[in-house]
C-alpha cells in the first residue's frame, strides 16, 4: 500500500471497555488480509513508563524484546498479531514530555514559548508517524482512557489534527458502553450520545462507533446511535460479551468491521478472509472435555491482571494439550509448611510467579518445597526460579539462613545476589536487565527438549541472578544449571532432572506466547501436568 493509514481507537463512558482487545481484533482481521499491522498505546499519565508502577495501579508491566517495560495492552497485541512490539509501541505523557523539555533545554526551541499545542502535540504526532516508517500499512493507536479526562485531552486534539491533515487515511474509532438497566429490563444509549456529543466537542467525528454490550442489541437501538451521533448504521458495531476475549475478532468479522474500515479508507474490501487458523485454534478450545488444575502461587493473584501474561500463557498451552485450564490461585503469603499440603495437594502443576520484595517469599519456598519433595511438576518463573534456588540451598544443601540478597542482603549464603553491573545504580526507572537475551539450552535437558532448540531468545526483568559461585555445589546436590546466557555466563534456566517437571527460568517466558505460537515451555509444562494427574 502507497500510503499508510492511521486508526485512532478512544474509549468513552467507563475505562476498562476493552479497548485493547477491538485494537488487537481489528489488526488482526486487517493482517488476516494481507496487510502489515502494528498496534500502539499511548498512555496519558506522568510516568516514562510503566515500569516503576506496581501490580496494584497498573496490572502486569509487559516488557518488549527491545527492553522496553510496557502497558500491558502489548500483550495482547502480541498474543492476537504474533509480532513483536518495541519501545515505539507504547508512548506515554511522561516520555512526551521529557522529550519536548529536553529538547527545550537544549535550546532546539530557538526561544519560543514551549506550549502543549503546538509542541506538545507535535511530539505526539511524531510518535504516531515514527512507526510509518516500517512500512505499515495500518497504524493502529490505542488512547488510554477515557474522553473527558484531562489528562487525555492533548492526545485527542493530536488525533484531531491528524484527521484534518490526512484526511481519509485517518480512522476514528471510538468505544463506549451500552448498559443494561435490569429494572426497566433495558439497554440504554445515552451515555454513549453523551460521549460522542463530548468527542465532537472536541473536534472529532468518530467514524466507527464499537458498542460495548451484554448481549447483542435490537436493530431499533443501533439505528437510534447512528442517528443521534452521525455515523452509518453499518458503522455501529457491537463488541458483546463473550467467554473468551479470542472470539472478538469473529464477532467483529461478522459485523464487517475490517471491511467498514478499508471502505472509509478508500480501498475496496475484497472477499472477507476464512481465518482458519484462528477457528481451529477456537474449536479446539471448545472441543476439550477433560480439566488441567494449576496453581499459580504468587502475592498478587486477587488482582484481575497482575499475572496478565501468565494466565494467557497457561490458557493457550492448555488449549494446546487439548484441556481445559482450571487456574487455582493460591496467595502466597498464605503459604505455610504446615499447610501446603492442604492447600496443593489437588493441583496437578504449580508455577510459582514473578515478583519483587519480601512478602509472600516464605509461602512461595513452603509451596516449592511441598513440589519438589512430592514430585508436583513446578514452575518457577523470574522470582519463582530465584525461590527454587534458595528453598534447595536451604532445604538440600542444608545453608541455613540461604537467601537472596533482595531480601536479607546480610545473607550468610547469597545464592541470588545482585548482577555486579547493578550494583551502583540509583535510578530505578528502566535499569534493570530487559528485554530479549540469548540463551544456551544443555543437550539433554527437559528445556531443550521442550525447545527443541539449542539457541533461543527471551526476555528479561529483573536485577538479581544465580550466584555462580554457588554453581557447583548445587550442581553436585542434583539441580543443574541447564540454560546459560553465552556473553555473560548468567545461569538462565535451573532444573531438576531426577523430577519429572521441575524447570525455573530467570527469564520470562509468559512474554512470548501467542494464540498461534504458545509459549514451549509452558506447552511442556501443562503436558507434564496432565501426565502427572494421570497417575
Ligand atoms: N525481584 C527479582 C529481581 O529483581 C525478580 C524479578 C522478577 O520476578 N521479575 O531479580
Amino acid at each position: 500500500m502507497a500510503e499508510t493509514k492511521y486508526i485512532f481507537v478512544s474509549g468513552g463512558v467507563v475505562s476498562s471497555l476493552g479497548k485493547g482487545i477491538v485494537s488487537a481484533s481489528l489488526g488482526k482481521l486487517l493482517q488476516a488480509r494481507g496487510y502489515n499491522v502494528t498496534i500502539q498505546k499511548f498512555d496519558p499519565y506522568i510516568n516514562v513508563d510503566p515500569g516503576t508502577l506496581n501490580p496494584y495501579e497498573h496490572g502486569e508491566c509487559y516488557v518488549t524484546v527491545d527492553g522496553h517495560e510496557a502497558d500491558l495492552d502489548l500483550g495482547h497485541y502480541e498474543r492476537f498479531l504474533n509480532i513483536p512490539t518495541t519501545r515505539a509501541n507504547n508512548v506515554t505523557t511522561g516520555r512526551i514530555y521529557q522529550t519536548v523539555i529536553d529538547k527545550e533545554r537544549k535550546g532546539d526551541y530557538l526561544g519560543k514559548t514551549v506550549q502543549v499545542i503546538p509542541h506538545i502535540t507535535d511530539e505526539i504526532k511524531r510518535n504516531v508517524k515514527l512507526l510509518s516508517k516500517n512500512k505499515f500499512d495500518f497504524v493502529i493507536t490505542e488512547i488510554g482512557g477515557t474522553v473527558g479526562d484531562i489528562e487525555s485531552l492533548p492526545y485527542i486534539e493530536s488525533v484531531r489534527q491528524l484527521k484534518w491533515e490526512l484526511g481519509r487515511n485517518c480512522i476514528c474509532v471510538h468505544l463506549t458502553y451500552v448498559p443494561y438497566i435490569a429494572a426497566a429490563k433495558e439497554y440504554k444509549t445515552k451515555p454513549t450520545q453523551h460521549s460522542v456529543k463530548q468527542l465532537q466537542e472536541l473536534g472529532i467525528q468518530p467514524d466507527i462507533l464499537v458498542l460495548r454490550t451484554e448481549r447483542f442489541l435490537q436493530h431499533d437501538l443501533i439505528r437510534k446511535v447512528a442517528l443521534f451521533c452521525n455515523v452509518g448504521e453499518e458503522a455501529v458495531i457491537q463488541s458483546v460479551d463473550r467467554p473468551t476475549i479470542y472470539e472478538v475478532p469473529l464477532i467483529l468479522q461478522q459485523q464487517g468491521m475490517d471491511a467498514i474500515v478499508l471502505k472509509k479508507a478508500g480501498i475496496t474490501p475484497g472477499p472477507t478472509p476464512d481465518m482458519e487458523k484462528w477457528n481451529e485454534f477456537l474449536q479446539r478450545k471448545a472441543r476439550a472435555t477433560k480439566t488441567v488444575r494449576i496453581g499459580l502461587v504468587g502475592k498478587y493473584v486477587e488482582l484481575q491482571d497482575a499475572y496478565k501474561s501468565i494466565d494467557e500463557s497457561l490458557l493457550l498451552a492448555a488449549i494446546y494439550n487439548d484441556r481445559i485450564l482450571d487456574r487455582q490461585l493460591i496467595h502466597s503469603e498464605k503459604i505455610t509448611p504446615d499447610n501446603a499440603a492442604a492447600l496443593l495437594k489437588d493441583l496437578d502443576g504449580i508455577l510459582v510467579a514473578p515478583g519483587f520484595g519480601q512478602r509472600g517469599i516464605e509461602g512461595k519456598l513452603a509451596a516449592i518445597r511441598y513440589a519438589r519433595e512430592n514430585d508436583i511438576p513446578c514452575f518457577g518463573v523470574c522470582l519463582g526460579m530465584q525461590c527454587m534456588v534458595i528453598e534447595f540451598a536451604r532445604n538440600v544443601l542444608g545453608l541455613e539462613g540461604a537467601n537472596s540478597t533482595e531480601m536479607e542482603p546480610n545473607a550468610p549464603y547469597k545464592v541470588i545476589d545482585l548482577m555486579e553491573d547493578q550494583k551502583h545504580i540509583i535510578n530505578m526507572g528502566g535499569s534493570m536487565r530487559l528485554g530479549a537475551f540469548d540463551c544456551i539450552l544443555q543437550k539433554g535437558s527437559k528445556a531443550r527438549a521442550a525447545y527443541n532448540r539449542e539457541l533461543i531468545q527471551e526476555r528479561h526483568r529483573h536485577r538479581f541472578e544465580f550466584n555462580n559461585e554457588y554453581r557447583s555445589r548445587i550442581e553436585a546436590a542434583g539441580m543443574k544449571c541447564v540454560g546459560e546466557n553465552p556473553d555473560s555466563g548468567l545461569v538462565e534456566v535451573i532444573e531438576i532432572p531426577a523430577l519429572k517437571w521441575f524447570i525455573g527460568t530467570q527469564y520470562h517466558p509468559e512474554y512470548n506466547s501467542t494464540v498461534v505460537n504458545p509459549n514451549p515451555l509452558f506447552v511442556s509444562f501443562i503436558q507434564a501436568a496432565i501426565e502427572n494427574n494421570n497417575k
